[in-house]
């Protein structure tokens, strides 16, 4: 069976993790752009950031036969600024042009404030405009209803959004249903620590059905491990689930989702 994982910041891990995902079959990632543990000090920094995931990062996978792809975008915890957004949103299409880059990602909010739901719309519009697929960071803990809302809500009434076309990230019980039952597909992000585990992964899986839902680990900067991934597959063929059912959720839904950019070069099984 081979395995898609859908979000790491392979910037944060070492080359380690590329070799651990390559035994464990994982045969394409997805690195959507984000905070780096730091706020950047200028635009520029953004521009040296893309250029690393979107040239870099595809060869140190490549030599672990693992196909690297990338989001690119002002990511919502940086976004409070809107002057300093736009820079860096004005040299997003040079990006997009690329063989690696999948669309607009991870936008969103953060604290879901005015300003980030100001830069969240000028970033779906630019999407729009490109025809590229939209990667959405919703907010953790407290804040993770009320800005899901305001997002679903803003890209309901819209009239331009294509939900087939938009994936909803970092789902929890309380917020998977709402982003389904509009058409939006949805991910849930697997920690080793708090939030989602393996466990309520599956029983999520099971309690609403695998269509237009992927999993994905938590590799970045803290406490997170890509293995979360292998660790959720194993709950799930522990539970009795098909090797069918397993890939679809792990392979076939994410590579489903992501051929829509045109540039995603994995087939369907
Ligand atoms: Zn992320």
């Amino acid at each position: 069976m081979k395995i898609i994982e859908p979000h790491v910041h392979m910037i944060a891990r070492t080359v380690q993790d590329y070799e651990r995902m390559a035994r464990m079959h994982t045969v394409a990632i997805c690195e959507p752009a984000f905070w780096a543990g730091y706020d950047r000090t200028s635009p520029q920094a953004f521009h040296d950031y893309f250029t690393h995931i979107s040239e870099f990062e595809p060869t140190r996978a490549a030599q672990y036969l693992i196909q690297h792809y990338c989001w690119v975008c002002i990511n919502p915890k940086e976004a409070e600024d809107v002057g300093f957004s736009r820079e860096v949103i004005s040299f997003i299409p040079e990006f997009l042009k690329k063989p690696t880059v999948l669309g607009l990602g991870e936008i969103g909010l953060h604290l879901s404030t005015k300003n980030e739901m100001t830069i969240f719309a000028e970033q779906v519009e630019l999407a729009l405009k490109h025809d590229q697929l939209i990667w959405i960071h919703t907010p953790h803990l407290n804040d993770k209803l009320r800005g899901t809302k305001l997002m679903l809500d803003y890209l309901t009434g819209h009239g331009g959004v294509d939900p087939d076309r938009v994936m909803f990230d970092h789902m929890e019980e309380h917020t998977l249903p709402l982003v389904l039952e509009h058409g939006f597909w949805a991910a849930m992000t697997v920690y080793p620590v708090t939030k989602n585990s393996p466990q309520r992964v599956i029983d999520a899986i099971e309690t609403y059905g695998p269509d237009r839902l992927v999993v994905d680990a938590s590799g970045d900067w803290g406490p997170s491990d890509p293995a979360t991934l292998h660790d959720t597959i194993f709950e799930m063929r522990m539970r009795g689930h098909s090797d069918k059912a397993v890939e679809r959720i792990f392979y076939n839904n994410p590579c489903q989702f992501l051929r829509q950019s045109g540039k995603f070069r994995l087939e369907m099984m």
